[in-house]
């Protein structure tokens, strides 16, 4: 849900104390005709407000006593929503006059159990926002329809119900990715891990049926490198990531380790590194802290390795995960995840818990992030995720950034307006906060109506510009907002 604040300024030598920052409303933001909100002053006589109505024809259709007394007041007939806010603003006996914004759904699936609240980790209904906030990513993004992941695991049961339709295909055989047993295309999942994996990353969502993925649509690629017991072995995981890699992969997900640290896997995921692939990889489950006995490819210190542990639906360390201050950088949920299971073509399971099951909601983050930033570079990319977590308490001293994945924050950081001057001095001085290299205008108006663009820039690396607000015209009033232009 969109929220309205805005920075008031109050020029010509009548300063009042700014708010300190505002959220922003959309460029687009529509409002009703048939009446607006309107705060009166406290203070302001009930005869001269009612005699204001009388002369403006208005009428109160409601009054919220508990608010200040904020009322809805209704548009007459033959005035326009801005005339009326004008002509209440220059009374003298209101704080303020606004429109009343329309505001809309945020974009859901409909997937059964999604729908039910069974899958926590992207909106959970039980413990508030112990989760991703996938429904408000949701509005910024669904598809990755254009960008392949790999599953570097077990193989998918790629004629799943709701997996088949989101499953890459070689333009060259027809298949779904590679055995790395067989050396040919029949990736069928013989064991399990792989699709539910898959499931969590890029089950289809909004078919009416099961589950949804982080992204609605993508294209999975099977690197099938484990076989039907769970085992493997580096030269199978390594043909893995090669045909990943020279196959049109943008991003790997691996959910697997061991203490060995293998110089080939490592020059492997170098490799796709200099291709600018994003390498996600689970951090084990042995509640273990890695970071003195190192686990590999979790422990890589290359670049473009994202190394995951998982959360609880109570947003504490899923009790069985690893973790380290160093080598792990973020969380995601990894308990009780309802996903896609191979058994059948209509078979879904929650007994898993596990930092596998973490690992692709940060695959899947990406996969969208690949869309949304498609300049970026994977340092960019990652960079996003990392500083987008929200910090938990239970994570403090357990992973870098001591946060678990928000994919609204890593999709589209809130833009917020800061006041970086002291309160009456001129000019205003004015701070955008939107996430690095975010295209932005800084836009003023009188009556919260009618909003002029006064000031367009790109924020800095740093995720910022600052704005010098001049104060040209007579009117008493400024509001100023801003707004990303992507
Ligand atoms: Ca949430
Ligand atoms: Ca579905």
């Amino acid at each position: 849900m969109k929220t309205l604040a805005i920075l008031e300024l109050v020029v010509l030598g009548i300063v009042a104390a700014p708010a300190q920052s505002a959220n922003l409303l959309s460029p687009a933001a529509t409002y009703r005709s048939d009446q607006i909100l309107v705060m009166p002053l406290q203070g302001a006589a009930s005869d001269a407000l009612a005699k204001l109505y009388a002369s403006l024809d208005s009428r109160v259709r409601h009054t919220f006593p508990g608010l200040g007394g904020l009322q809805v007041v209704a548009v007459p007939e033959g005035e326009t929503v801005s005339g009326l806010i004008e002509k209440f603003q220059q009374s003298g006996l209101v704080q303020y006059a606004e429109p009343e914004y329309l505001r809309f759904l945020n974009a859901v699936p409909n997937d059964p159990k999604f729908t039910d609240g069974t899958l926590w980790g992207l909106n959970n209904t039980n413990t508030a926002d112990a989760d991703i906030d996938a429904p408000e990513a949701w509005d910024v993004l669904t598809s990755a329809s254009n960008i392949v992941v790999a599953v570097l695991d077990t193989g998918i049961r790629y004629t799943h119900e709701d997996l088949a339709a989101n499953m890459w295909t070689n333009p060259g055989d027809s298949g779904h990715g590679f055995n790395a047993f067989t050396g040919t295309n029949n990736v069928m999942d013989d064991q399990g891990h792989g699709t539910l994996v898959s499931g969590v990353l890029g089950a289809v969502g909004n078919n009416n049926k099961g589950v949804t993925g982080v992204a609605w649509s993508v294209q999975l690629m099977a690197a099938k490198c484990f076989d039907s017991g769970g085992n493997s072995s580096d030269s199978l995981i390594i043909a893995c990531v090669d045909y990943a890699r020279t196959n049109g992969a943008s991003v790997m997900v691996a959910a697997f380790d061991s203490t060995g640290f293998s110089l080939s896997l490592s020059n492997a995921i170098y490799a796709a590194r200099n291709s600018g692939i994003i390498f996600v990889t689970s951090v084990g489950n042995n509640s273990a802290n890695i970071d003195p006995a190192p686990r590999y490819p979790a422990c890589y210190d290359i670049d473009n390795v994202v190394t995951v542990t998982a959360t609880t639906r109570t947003d504490t360390l899923l009790p069985i995960a690893n973790y380290g201050a160093t080598n792990v950088d973020l969380a995601a949920p990894g308990e009780s995840i309802y996903t896609t299971w191979s058994p059948t073509d209509n078979f879904y399971t929650s007994l898993f818990a596990g930092t596998s099951l973490a690992a692709p909601y940060v695959g899947g983050a990406v996969a969208l992030m690949k869309v949304k930033y498609p300049g970026e570079s994977h340092q960019q990319l990652i960079a996003r995720v990392l500083n987008g977590v929200d910090p938990l308490p239970a994570l403090a001293g357990k992973c870098v950034t001591g946060g678990r994945l928000n994919l609204r924050k890593a999709l589209s950081p809130p833009i917020q307006l800061t006041s970086i001057s002291a309160p009456g001095i001129l000019p205003y001085q004015l701070r955008v906060s939107a996430g690095p290299n975010r295209s932005c205008v800084v836009e003023s108006s009188t009556n919260l109506t009618n909003w002029l663009p006064i000031y367009t820039n790109t924020t800095s690396a740093a995720g910022t510009f600052d704005y010098s607000a001049s104060t040209s015209t007579n009117s008493p009033r400024y509001f100023f907002r801003a707004v990303s232009t992507l």
